[in-house]
């Protein structure tokens, strides 16, 4: 009989439970009190965490342990160690020390630092980040303890995704402490954050996927014609789920609670072969670790089943990529989440503000939001008509909408009576704003009840790095409004907010919009707004050099200037290396796959019109069609020549921006230049030359 999900849950984490059983009360109190008030790790019971860890490892099969950490390249990365040591009289003992638990030393050289590290100092080290549970990494036959880490340098400088995650969530915490303090509440002790990643990704039959190298090598195909039924149909959306599918999903989620991940909703997507997942929330540290997990699960598990799990953010062009909606919220310890509307007047106050604290960072800083998501990938997705645009904009949705317009028209000191009819309306607004949420999908900062969407992550990414933003820019809106609201006269906090609201409602209204994101309209009226519209990942990273954004970095000590223009040259050699890959694969598989395919169909096809010819019968269909076939060759042949060419001459640019901003804009055309040939050429040959499986077989076959 299967076991139930309750008996199952959380087996290979290090939970509290057994946190519980293996340490002493004192410890497990001191550890208990570590994870949850985010305090640094007294030392003293490292030692014993570190033994009650090793032991409950080894009992469950573990040979080996590894740091676990989040490379600024995207991923993650572990290094792992046995964990034997020798004993007294040399014998070999199983040990986890203080200190293994706590630091671990990879080699870094290899990482990219952006310039962090010189050469000759190419020291980093892990460091244990107890707030997310240590777990067991499962293979049919190994097991290896893993310690969730942070990567720095040896001065200390960021390395990874984790660490100004966890700043940017300190000053959010400090700031947002501060301003409830001002609006009267004194019980709430700590910020809580809490995130719900939805992941969507594909799924396509192995067999078929790994007879493309394009999919194989860059996670995407960079070539194949439109096939007949792709997703115009829209049958898939929620449609009914394949067994196979289903198969793999039972696993899948199984495995998930396994490792403690509250994985909640599983579903078909828009497009053929696409999905959906979704956790229960939690607090963000944790569900970013827990997302991250879930994409490596997935791939595991899919493979199990004869399926590759693609999270690529644009696998098949014309076709619905993959994006990971980022559900936000902030609230305290007390259990509050200050983006729900609420009996209390006094909250709704904090409601309001919370909202009015996204505007202001929105507008003043939606550019590095959108640069937060800027990869290779996401720029194929971003304003692709399933995805946002790149243009960052708010939806709150008619009813909030209309409230907040109501705010913005009222007079310098609302009465009483004002203030109570606001209260009024913000309580009514949970249902109401979610069922208008859900009809505009268009949006990429969307309100939806009781959180914030943050829809232009990408499928495959890190999300914290859009999550160290978000936080940011409200820590941001935050502090302005904390530092306007303490210099206002009179003590009624709530009449004061109002009037401060009315401000910013006002000096934020651009970044207000509530109609179709993906429309024409939208890009027009965007642009007269002043909104930035970055197409390309090497435009929006240049958002991170303005001076603001480098203070509003450093104000926060969520990254140095040294650190963040470190950041921004990892982001754009990733960014160079995705695309001379893709540049390389596209020239090889022309080369050595498509053409002799075309050269093939062009011999055959000469063949039968000598043939017919010899027959008496000439054939003008024929002759036409080698003709075609001839053309579709040379097509191919001096695109290939001149993307080769291409190719060269970016690979011989020095400077990184402009090999960047080269990739994107002349290397890019050249791509499609190729593409557009070898797709002709498809639509031509005979179905059994083709060397790779067509949209069609990826898109209906599983
Ligand atoms: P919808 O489908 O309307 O977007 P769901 O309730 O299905 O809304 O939520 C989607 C994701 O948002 C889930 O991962 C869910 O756990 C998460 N979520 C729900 N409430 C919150 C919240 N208050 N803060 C953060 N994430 C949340
Ligand atoms: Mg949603």
């Amino acid at each position: 009989m299967a076991r139930k999900i309750s008996e199952l849950y959380g087996e290979l984490t290090f939970s509290r439970k057994v946190m519980k059983e293996k340490l002493s009360k004192e410890v497990y109190a001191k550890l208990v009190e570590t994870i949850d008030e985010g305090s640094p790790l007294d030392h003293d019971i490292a030692a014993d965490v570190a033994h009650a860890m090793k032991e409950w490892a080894i009992e469950n099969g573990a040979t080996h342990f590894t740091h676990w950490f989040q490379p600024q390249r995207g991923g993650t990365a572990e290094k792992h160690d046995a964990f034997i040591t020798y004993g007294e009289n040399g014998e070999i003992v199983e040990r986890l020390s203080a200190s293994q638990l706590i630091q671990s030393e990879p080699d870094a050289s290899s990482f990219p630092s952006g310039g962090i590290r010189s050469t000759f100092e190419a020291r980093g080290y892990t460091a244990w980040d107890p707030t997310s549970p240590a777990f067991l990494l499962e293979s049919e036959d190994s097991k290896t303890l893993v310690i969730p880490s942070v990567f720095l340098s040896w001065t200390g400088a960021v390395l990874d995704l984790k660490t100004p995650l966890l700043r940017s969530q300190r000053a959010l915490n400090e700031i947002a402490i501060k301003l409830q303090r001002l609006l009267g509440n004194r019980m709430a002790k700590r910020i809580k954050i809490n995130v719900g990643p939805e992941q969507e990704y594909f799924l396509f039959n192995k067999d078929l996927f790994e007879k493309r190298p394009d999919l194989v090598i860059t996670g995407r195909t960079l070539f194949g014609a439109a096939p007949a039924k792709g997703q115009q149909m829209e049958d898939h959306y929620f449609g009914s789920i394949k067994d196979k599918v289903l198969n793999f999903m039972e696993d899948f989620d199984m495995e998930l609670f396994r490792r403690g991940i509250p994985s909640k909703t599983r579903h078909n997507e828009v497009a053929p072969n696409q999905f959906e997942v979704a956790p229960i929330y939690s607090e963000s540290n944790l569900g970013i670790d827990n997302n991250l997990k879930l994409m490596d699960i997935m791939k595991k598990v899919a493979e199990k089943h004869g399926m590759i799990a693609c999270v690529h953010e644009k696998p098949l062009s014309g076709v619905n990529g993959s994006g990971k909606h980022l559900n936000w919220s902030i609230g305290d310890d007390t259990g509050t989440n200050y983006l729900e509307p609420s009996k209390s007047p006094l909250k709704n106050t904090s409601f309001l503000l919370t909202i009015g604290a996204i505007m202001i960072g929105v507008n003043k800083f939606g550019g590095i939001l959108r640069a937060a998501v800027a990869d290779a990938g996401n720029d194929h997705r971003l304003g692709a008509n399933e995805a946002p645009p790149a243009i960052m904009s708010i939806y709150l949705g008619e009813y909030l909408d209309q409230i907040f317009n109501e705010i913005a028209g009222i007079g310098s000191k609302p009465t009483e009576k004002q203030i109570a009819q606001i209260n009024l309306g913000v309580q009514n607004l949970p249902n109401v704003a979610k069922d208008y949420s859900d009809r505009n999908r268009t949006s990429p900062i969307a309100f939806t009840g009781n959180k914030f969407e943050f829809r232009a992550v990408g499928s495959s990414q890190n999300c914290s790095e859009a999550a160290t933003v978000f936080n940011m820019i409200t820590a941001y809106g935050y502090s302005e409004i904390f530092d306007r609201l303490s210099k206002m006269s009179g003590d009624d906090v709530k009449a004061n907010a109002l009037v401060l609201l009315k401000d910013i409602v006002k000096e934020t209204k651009r970044v207000r919009y509530e109609g179709n994101g993906y429309s024409e309209e939208w890009h027009k009226e965007a642009e007269k707004r002043g909104l930035p519209n970055t197409k390309t990942t090497p435009e929006a990273l240049a958002q991170f050099h303005a001076k603001d954004v480098k203070d509003l970095f450093t104000k926060f000590k969520v990254l140095s200037e040294h650190e963040l223009d470190a950041k921004i040259e990892v982001k754009l050699e990733t960014y160079v290396k995705i695309k001379d890959i893709e540049f390389k694969t596209a020239i090889n598989i022309a080369k050595t796959l498509v053409m002799p395919a075309v050269a093939e169909h062009v011999k055959n096809t000469a063949k039968a019109a000598v043939a017919s010819a010899e027959a008496g019968v000439k054939s003008k269909a024929l002759i036409a069609e080698l003709k075609a076939a001839e053309d579709a060759y040379a097509g191919i042949s001096a695109n290939v020549s001149k993307f080769d060419a291409l190719q060269a001459k970016i690979g011989n640019i020095s400077d990184l921006h402009k090999k960047a901003n080269a990739c994107a804009s002349e290397g890019a055309k050249g791509l499609l230049d190729l593409r557009s040939a070898v797709d002709t050429a498809e639509t031509l040959v005979e179905d059994s030359l083709w060397p790779m499986p067509k949209y069609q077989d990826l898109l209906l076959k599983l």
